[in-house]
């Protein structure tokens, strides 16, 4: 007698048919089945997950954050205050919103608060955005505003900044809608000059412009893919309201702005002991919305950027403790990666000396260091595995032979 076949007890194909079919307590699963259930499932548990806001989640204080911050960045004091306040404002806001929402309160509705930093390359700008990102658990994305160009050139429109935060958030668009959007170079994107110009400005005013609505919260058509927008193409309507802005640019020159300023209001009686007070090596930490639109930018994006902070220039001492101190630190970075070869890896202090030498002679901030200690390990990395070594001692000697090396090539 033939032997009775199993059938899929969901889509009632035999097990001949089937690469495989599982059986239960009271019926059969064909594999493609469960292929099937599981994309439900997941598709289920995606969408479920596309919350609102919870409000009940608490807030990280400002002090915390900055705290938080500390772990990763190297100093930079003022900008981690002024980062850590406009966060904590946002998420007030974001809880706000969501009472309103549910019509439990409909008091002053606080505005957004829109950060912009200020500091030369390799600072800790975009670093100082990603940690928050990373600490809030949040959609973030990073956009060069170079990129950006006026609707009709060749270039990416700014909604495409919106269209990177929608991947980053996995689609799911009510999270992308309270991300973090770091937009870099900022300072690339002014106008040449301080009168309007004329004639049309490609890369600058028209962006700014192109910006103005993202920042200021709207609803805007988003291209979920991202590039060029065109005519034939579906739309995501976003609702940037509670999504954050940062902006960073280095604003070379800008020092000259505010100089040229703060001599034309110190002219008067006491400007004398004004002028003694004011620190000329670090007159960043001088700066004002006016110098922004002196340099450049708009009144209209200026003023939608209101928390206004700046970075220092990274002295021998940052370069230093950014080497070591940071909890993915390079350094620490090196000794994982030779630990996990079973080897020992240490520094001399002379040999740490040498490579922020190094750094400081390159004048590129703590973006210089990285090269220098991949210039200086890579030979180490390369003949190191496979060998009995257990312990390695990194020299000056050594820094400065690999060093010396990878110049002359
Ligand atoms: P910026 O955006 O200001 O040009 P980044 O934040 O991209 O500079 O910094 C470049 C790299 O230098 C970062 O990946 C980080 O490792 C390091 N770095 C810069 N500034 C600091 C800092 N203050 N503390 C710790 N690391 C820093």
């Amino acid at each position: 007698m033939a032997k009775k076949l199993n059938h899929c007890s969901f889509c009632g194909r035999s097990e001949k048919d089937v690469a495989l079919m599982l059986n239960g307590l009271n019926g059969f699963i064909c594999n493609d089945c469960v292929e099937m259930a599981h994309q439900m499932v997941s598709e289920n548990m995606r969408n479920n997950k596309k919350s609102t806001y919870d409000i009940e989640k608490p807030l990280m204080r400002p002090a915390e954050i900055k705290a938080k911050l500390d772990e990763y960045v190297i100093g930079q004091d003022e900008a981690k205050i002024a980062l850590s306040v406009a966060v904590y404002n946002h998420y007030k806001r974001l809880r706000q919103q969501a009472l309103i929402n549910k019509k439990e309160e409909d008091d002053v509705e606080i505005e957004k608060s829109n950060i912009i930093m200020i500091g030369s390359t390799g600072t800790g700008k975009t670093l100082l955005a990603r940690t928050i990102a990373k600490m809030l658990d949040v959609p973030f994305s990073i956009v060069d505003a170079t990129v950006l160009t006026e609707a009709g050139y060749v270039g990416e429109d700014v909604e495409s900044i919106l269209s990177r935060l929608l991947q980053a958030a996995d689609y799911d668009q009510p999270r992308a809608e309270r991300g973090i959007v770091f937009i870099d170079e900022i300072d690339k994107i002014a106008r040449k000059g301080d009168n309007p110009s004329i004639t049309r400005d490609v890369s600058g005013e028209g962006v700014q412009q192109g910006l103005l609505k993202l920042l200021e919260g709207s609803i805007v058509n988003v291209p979920p893919k991202g590039g060029r927008k065109h005519p034939d193409q579906d739309y995501v309507h976003m609702d940037t309201r509670n999504i954050l802005f940062i902006c960073g640019g280095a604003f070379d020159g800008i020092e000259r702005k505010i100089a040229q300023r703060m001599n034309t209001h110190t002219v008067g009686y006491n400007n004398v002991s004004v002028r003694h007070n004011i620190d000329s090596k670090n007159l960043l930490k001088y700066i004002q919305p006016q110098d922004l639109k002196s340099f450049g930018l708009i009144p209209e994006l200026i003023g939608r950027l209101p928390a206004l902070t700046y970075l220092r220039p990274l002295d021998r001492e940052a370069l230093r403790n950014i080497l070591t101190e940071p909890k993915n630190s390079l350094i620490r970075q090196q000794k994982k990666l030779f630990a996990m070869d079973g080897v020992e890896l240490e520094f001399t202090p002379e040999a740490l000396e040498a490579m922020v030498d190094k750094a400081m002679e390159r004048n590129l901030g703590a973006r210089g260091l990285r090269g220098i200690v991949e210039s200086v390990m890579t030979d180490l990395q390369f003949s190191t595995p496979g060998t009995d070594c257990q312990k390695l001692t990194i020299t000056a000697e050594y820094v400065h032979d690999q060093l010396s090396k990878s110049e002359v090539l």
